[in-house]
């Protein structure tokens, strides 16, 4: 069995030494496994490529692919996805606050349910800014609020997946992509294992304030399209407003809550249309099926 790791890694030259140690001495515990490890340098401007570069001649399961410039963590996990060959595919920062040595239980779990997906979630976000965590913690209320499938609080994009998921993910088409919402819509059984929070082992954060918050409304917009929907409704409440004014006499109130009402719901309706055209222009499976006809035969077959 092989087992591809993909680590997205931008100007991590600091903490790839410690990543690759680690990842060396996990490995060596899980002896029944194979392992390749792909290194996705996003565009670095340090020496992180030329380091993942010396691991791939000294270590052969080392695979380095590299961007022509800085495209971003989601695009670097794409990439990374798309060429991993692993019958399990797992997904890792390269700053150990995914702590590598977890796979050694996610796999464990992963064989004693039969699940397909072996998540984790901090359960405390200790180390981190306090404005940082109130936002988070905001964020995915009003997600889960909003959209049809749910992301568990503290769920970090560091997974070990089946193969089936990992391709469901790589064929979804859009290309802003939050693989957060992402992992969650493709659906799968996954699991989750808790730990907490461990911060970076070197170097510095890439997220600025301001990237997370433009981060998080991108995953809000991407998996939601009620906002869309809330003029309409606004429009409605305005249209009951104008029937009680008229009851009570009130002409002009009546007519300006009227004029409200017939603006607000002309807005909302644009936005249902909107939200359809955005719904196909994102282009995403209409399903997805876990087991297909010919793999549950060869099952048959087997046994
Ligand atoms: N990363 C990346 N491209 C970017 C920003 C980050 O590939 O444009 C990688 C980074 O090297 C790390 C992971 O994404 O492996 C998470 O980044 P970071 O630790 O800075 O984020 P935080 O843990 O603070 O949320
Ligand atoms: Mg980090």
């Amino acid at each position: 069995m092989l087992l591809s790791v993909v680590v997205p890694c931008y100007n991590e030259e600091e903490a790839l030494p410690y990543f690759k140690a680690k990842f060396d001495a996990v490995v060596s515990l899980l002896p029944d496994v194979a392992f390749e490890l792909l290194l996705v340098d996003d565009g670095s401007r340090d020496g992180t490529l030329a380091l993942a570069r010396r691991y791939a001649v000294e270590d052969e399961r080392v695979i380095v692919l590299s961007f022509a410039r800085n495209f971003g963590k989601e695009a670097a996990l794409l990439a990374g996805l798309a060429h991993a060959k692993g019958d399990l595919v797992s997904v890792m920062d390269a700053d150990l606050q995914d702590p590598p040595e977890l796979l050694a239980d996610m796999l464990q779990m992963m064989r004693e349910t039969g699940c397909d997906c072996v998540a984790t979630r901090r359960v405390t976000r200790a180390g981190e800014p306090p404005v940082r965590s109130f936002f988070a913690r905001g964020f995915y209320r009003v997600i889960n609020r909003f959209s049809a499938v749910q992301i568990v609080d503290g769920a970090r994009d560091f997974r070990l997946m089946t193969r089936e998921m990992a391709d469901a993910i790589v064929r979804l088409p859009e290309r802003r992509r939050f693989s957060k919402g992402l992992f969650a819509w493709v659906g799968f059984d996954t699991r989750y294992l808790e730990y907490e929070n461990i911060e970076r082992v070197a170097g510095v954060t890439k997220w600025s304030f301001w990237g997370l918050f433009r981060y998080a409304l991108e995953g809000i917009i991407s998996l939601t399209v009620a906002p869309l929907f809330i003029s309409f409704v606004l429009g409605a409440a305005c249209a009951l407003g104008c029937a009680a004014l008229l009851c009570f006499g009130a002409w002009l109130e009546a007519l300006l809550c009227g004029l409200a009402a017939l603006i607000l719901t002309g807005i909302g309706v644009l936005g249902m249309v909107l939200a359809r055209v955005f719904e196909e222009v994102k282009g995403r499976p209409v399903y997805i099926l876990k087991e297909e006809k010919d793999k549950l035969k060869e099952e048959k077959d087997k046994e």
